[in-house]
């Protein structure tokens, strides 16, 4: 099915946790909806039945992202089923905590990998390919700001994401695309709670001035507003949406 009138948003690793419910809210503010993941084709294929069910369009997109060639073919995808791509969110993500004494050659290629490669494929592709009048949205950390041990690494692909999104914004003069990320904090997902015991948990969601974890609608609603008509004059920026955290 090909429909070139509607926006098409493509949002990486948006399979579980904050690109899932991304997902969901971007369908639901109207856009067509690439859901991309790496491995978990159910629960990819679970989020484009609930944005279906709830009237929306969407597909999924298997690629990981650290594969250059896997990212243009799913532009390629997205073009062939919705006419183009106006939005995209790069969620995808990994994070493994260990000192920077403590971290191995296989721990820092994996980040760089997925976070940072991952992410300059993406962005690569749609600097050729997104249309006039979209935007893109990176995913950051807090940590950026609090610079907590044993974040180290994880963080400097965060740091560089940071870097690559002010960048871009000035590189695409001209073609009314915004580029901007968001910062979350703490947010209740796999990637922050798998490992914790439940009092480190509470000790981060604490650290928080509204004490609470963020939820992934939480960084949803903040996506939406820098891809809808609402963010058009934000560009360049990055928005820490933690709470108050930092
Ligand atoms: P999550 O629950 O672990 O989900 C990660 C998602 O990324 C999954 O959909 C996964 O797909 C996908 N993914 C992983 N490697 C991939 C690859 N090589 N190619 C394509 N997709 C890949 O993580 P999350 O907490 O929602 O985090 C989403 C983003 O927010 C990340 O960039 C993370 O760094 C950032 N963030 C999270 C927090 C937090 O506290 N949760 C805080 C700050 C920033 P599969 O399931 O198919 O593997």
């Amino acid at each position: 099915m090909t429909d070139t009138k509607s926006r098409t948003a493509m949002v990486t690793g948006a399979s579980r946790g904050i690109g899932a419910a991304v997902a969901e809210r971007l369908a639901s503010d109207g856009f067509n909806v690439i859901a991309n993941y790496a491995g978990s084709e159910k629960a990819a294929a679970a989020v484009v039945d609930k944005i279906e069910a709830a009237g929306g369009k969407a597909i999924t997109a298997k690629a990981d992202v650290s594969d250059a060639e896997a990212v243009r073919r799913m532009f390629d995808a997205a073009e062939t089923a919705f006419g183009g791509v106006d939005v995209l969110v790069n969620n995808a993500g990994i994070m493994k905590l260990a000192k920077i004494a403590d971290s191995d050659n296989a721990l820092f290629d994996a980040h760089i990998a997925v976070n940072l490669k991952g992410t300059f494929n993406t962005l690569r592709e749609a600097a050729g390919r997104l249309r006039n009048g979209g935007a893109i949205v990176n995913l950051s950390t807090s940590v950026v700001g609090t610079k907590l041990e044993t974040y180290g690494v994880y963080t400097a692909t965060k740091a560089a994401i940071e870097t690559l999104t002010g960048i871009l914004s000035k590189e695409l003069r001209g073609r009314n695309i915004t580029v901007n990320a968001i910062a979350p904090g703490p947010t209740a997902t796999d990637l922050f709670l798998d490992g914790k015991p439940p009092e480190l948990i509470d000790r981060f969601a604490k650290m928080v001035p509204l004490e609470r974890l963020g939820e992934p609608r939480d960084i949803a609603n903040a996506v939406s507003f820098l891809a809808g008509p609402d963010g058009a004059w934000i560009n360049g920026q990055t928005l820490r949406a933690n709470g108050g955290l930092v």
